[in-house]
Formats: structure tokens, sequence, C-alpha cells
């Protein structure tokens, strides 16, 4: 499976690539976990880019390319969350995907309206402890994880506006991109989760076997 999971903020890209990821055995690629890890360490690059994500704007395209590539080449069978983000980003996918001589097989589009993003991302918050993600009102903690439960500096409301602002701009266009190529699904983000990842399985599936 080489998919890619398109989708604003708070849609389930994250939750439902770890999901696909498990059940079909794919590695699960997300260059947001990528960039987090990248300034938890304080290394250079993470340095670099700590400032970008803070504000939530997208990290220049050049250095996002670069730590995307090197982990497409160590996996086979791949879902791609947060990633490409813009027109750019997908061109610079397709040349690299040409020379390691590997095909896209879908991009799934999830979608859900903004008032509903807007409510999930404010209200996420990620156990240190554990590391799994909750919501303070849909899916609290159990009593057995007992964090800290820390809301990420770009889940901030200013953060959120100005990450589905750019989703709008920069990265919906996407949605026409892959369409013209025949690999666009979009499936409705709004349901349950399970749901989601049946009806994400069931198209992909289909496609594989037109
Ligand atoms: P995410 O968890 O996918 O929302 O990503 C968190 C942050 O990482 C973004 O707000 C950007 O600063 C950076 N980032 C992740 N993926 C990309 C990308 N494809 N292009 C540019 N910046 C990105």
């Amino acid at each position: 499976m080489r998919v890619i999971l398109l989708g604003p903020q708070g849609a389930g890209k994250g939750t439902q690539a770890q999901r696909l990821a498990d059940r079909v055995g794919a590695t699960h690629i997300s260059t947001g976990d990528i960039v987090r890890a990248e300034i938890k360490s304080g290394s250079e690059l993470g340095k670099k880019v700590q400032d970008y994500n803070d504000r939530g704007e997208l990290v220049p395209d050049e250095v996002i390319v670069e730590m995307a590539k090197s982990y497409l080449d160590d996996a086979d069978s791949w879902l791609l969350d947060g990633f490409p983000r813009n027109e750019a980003q997908a061109e610079a996918l397709e040349e690299a995907l040409d020379e390691i001589g590997e095909k896209l097989d879908a991009v799934v589009a999830l979608e859900a309206p903004d008032d509903a993003l807007v409510e999930r991302l404010s209200g996420r918050r990620q156990s240190q402890a554990t590391g799994k993600i909750y919501h303070v009102e849909y899916d609290p903690p159990p009593e057995d994880d007992e964090g800290p439960f820390i809301q990420r500096k770009d889940d901030a409301e200013d953060a959120i506006r100005r990450r589905l602002e750019i989703y709008h701009d920069q990265t919906e266009p996407l949605k026409d991109y892959y369409a013209d190529r025949g690999l666009l699904i979009t499936v409705d983000a709004e349901q349950e989760i399970p749901k989601v990842t049946e009806d994400i399985l069931g198209t992909v599936g289909r496609e594989d076997d037109a």
C-alpha cells in the first residue's frame, strides 16, 4: 500500500494512518511527527524548524522534502500523513517516486467542516507518560494514564486558525491535482473512527482490484 492521507488538521489523518498501518503492515510516515521529534531532540534541524512549527507555518519545502525522502527510501509500503502540503511538494514527491521506481496507489482526502476541526484541535491533549492522544471532552484519558497532558503549541487558537487557512490555500488544491491523475478518494471524516478506517480500506481495496 502506498497511500497519501490528505486533509485538514484535526480530520484524523494521524489516527487513521496509524490504524491503517497496523491493519496492512505499512509504515506510517508523519512529517509533523518527524518535525516534532527533531525539535524535541534539540538537533540543528530541530532549531531550524521550531519557529515555523510553533506559529503553525509550513517549514520550507526543501527541508521537508529531504526529510520525507529519507523515510520513503526506507519503507516499501507506506502511508504518508501531512505530506505533500502544496503543489511543489507533490511534484517533488512524484520525482522522488520516479527515481526509486515506485507508484502511488491512492490519495485519500478526509473531509470535515472547519468548526468541527477547531473543536477537535482545541481540546486535543497528549499524555507525556504514554504518548497517547486524548480529547478533553470527547475522549478523556483513562485513570491509569497519569499524564501530564500537554497541549501542542500549534493547537493554540491563533495557530489553529493559521494552519486551517494554509490548508485551504495551499493543500486543498491538491485534491484537484490528484483527481486529475485519477488517484483521489474522498471520505467523510466526521464519522466514527472505525467507520472511517473501513471506508478507506474498502475504497483503496477496490482501486487495487480494478
Ligand atoms: P502536522 O502535525 O502535520 O500538523 O505538522 C506540524 C507542523 O510541522 C506544521 O505546522 C509545519 O510547521 C510542519 N510540517 C509538517 N509537514 C509539513 C510539510 N509537508 N510541509 C511543511 N511543513 C510541514
